[in-house]
């Protein structure tokens, strides 16, 4: 099924076909930079306007849309055609506003700790999927006066095993909605052929990596796809996207109590950062609780300590400022509609703020 934001502008050129030239200029516009929809397209008329509703539906029908935060983290599950659900994570700072997109329904990395490794994967998401995520959420944050700038490919799925359709993804963000691609992050659990191939394409996008381990051997048991790339590839990698495209990489590192958050693992990541100099940045985060792992997070002055162990030994660390446990929004806990904590009434609302013609 091709959807509103699956279609390029030439697919779109044809279905305008028989209506004056700067339509397509019109429709095209209003999708990218107004973020209008096709029926609130007023400058087009009506009966245009309901073909198009009509032959290019919205991917992404709402079911529920959770806040926490005090309204700063809104979580939105959608279903797709074929009921697929996936999630996205809008979070609003004082200086900034960022979306954490889906790239896959579900994922097949089955790192243990995530909720969403631990659901399994269903399928990839099409361009239109993707980018309709970034467009349904900065319609909210325009709708508040606030301006979406940030897109963090941190949500369900691992990116670059989606890569094409993440790539297209990216230039219709950079190319058609105007963001930044300094402020376009892509994700990894470490799929090396995937860095190579990003490092080959020409926009800057800003790489994180999903380390969580400095040592094949631990990392093989968190990170199951570390048996097919380890540390050393990965590192290679790494080093040449850094080279060739001249960007900081991000480490993430969830802080898993007794697991990684020991000083020997602090001395192992100091030491794999090393080659990087100043252009690693380590993000520290404790675990986030999931219905199928066991260990804790570590604790928040663990946290700070193992970021301290880290600072000593020359690497740039951040603890990262956990959004959204409570509704099940934070990092790992994405799970589109496995069960999640009891919720009070006054946070849900089924609303659809889209006026979407599902
Ligand atoms: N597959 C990609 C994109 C998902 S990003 C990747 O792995 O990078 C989601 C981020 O949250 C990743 O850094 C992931 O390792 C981290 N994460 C997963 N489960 C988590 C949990 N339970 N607590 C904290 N972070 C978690």
């Amino acid at each position: 099924m091709t959807s509103l934001y699956d279609v390029t502008r030439d697919e779109l050129a044809e279905l305008l076909v028989g209506e004056p030239k700067y339509r397509l200029d019109q429709v095209w516009q209003g999708l990218y930079q107004r973020l209008e929809l096709p029926h609130e397209m007023s400058s087009i008329p009506k009966a245009l306007r309901t073909r198009i509703d009509h032959e290019l539906p919205l991917a992404l029908k709402q079911e529920l849309r959770r806040v926490s935060d005090g309204g700063d983290t809104v979580k939105y599950l959608w279903r797709l055609h074929d009921d697929n659900p996936i999630e996205t994570v809008l979070m609003l700072y004082s200086d900034r506003v960022t979306v954490c997109v889906s790239s896959q329904a579900g994922c097949a990395m089955a790192c243990g700790f995530c909720a969403t490794g631990q659901a399994g994967f269903n399928r990839q998401l099409t361009v239109g999927e993707i980018v309709e995520q970034v467009v349904r959420a900065s319609r909210e944050a325009t709708a508040i006066g606030r301006r979406l700038a940030n897109v963090v490919f941190m949500g369900m799925g691992e990116p670059l095993a989606n890569e094409g359709a993440v790539w297209t993804a990216v230039e219709r963000m950079h190319g058609d909605l105007g963001l930044s691609a300094r402020h376009l992050t892509i994700s990894t659990i470490g799929i090396v052929p995937g860095i190579r191939q990003l490092t080959t394409r020409p926009l800057p996008v800003n790489l994180a990596v999903s380390l969580h381990a400095a040592n094949d051997e631990l990392r093989n048991t968190l990170v199951p796809i570390n048996k097919r790339y380890p540390l050393a590839s990965l590192m290679s990698a790494c080093a040449e996207y850094l080279d060739i495209k001249g960007r900081r990489i991000s480490f993430e590192w969830a802080l898993i109590h007794g697991v990684n958050d020991r000083d020997s693992d602090a001395d192992e990541l100091a030491a794999l950062c090393r080659r990087f100099s100043l252009a690693a940045h380590v993000n520290l985060i404790p675990l986030n609780p999931t219905p199928g792992w066991p260990t804790i997070g570590s604790s928040a002055t663990r946290v700070r300590q193992f970021r301290d162990l880290l600072e000593i030994r020359g690497v740039n660390a951040t603890v990262r400022r956990n959004r959204g446990s409570d509704i099940d929004a934070a990092c790992g806990q994405l799970a589109a509609g496995q069960p999640v904590a009891v919720l009070r009434k006054s946070q849900v609302t089924t609303r659809d703020t889209s006026g979407s013609t599902h």
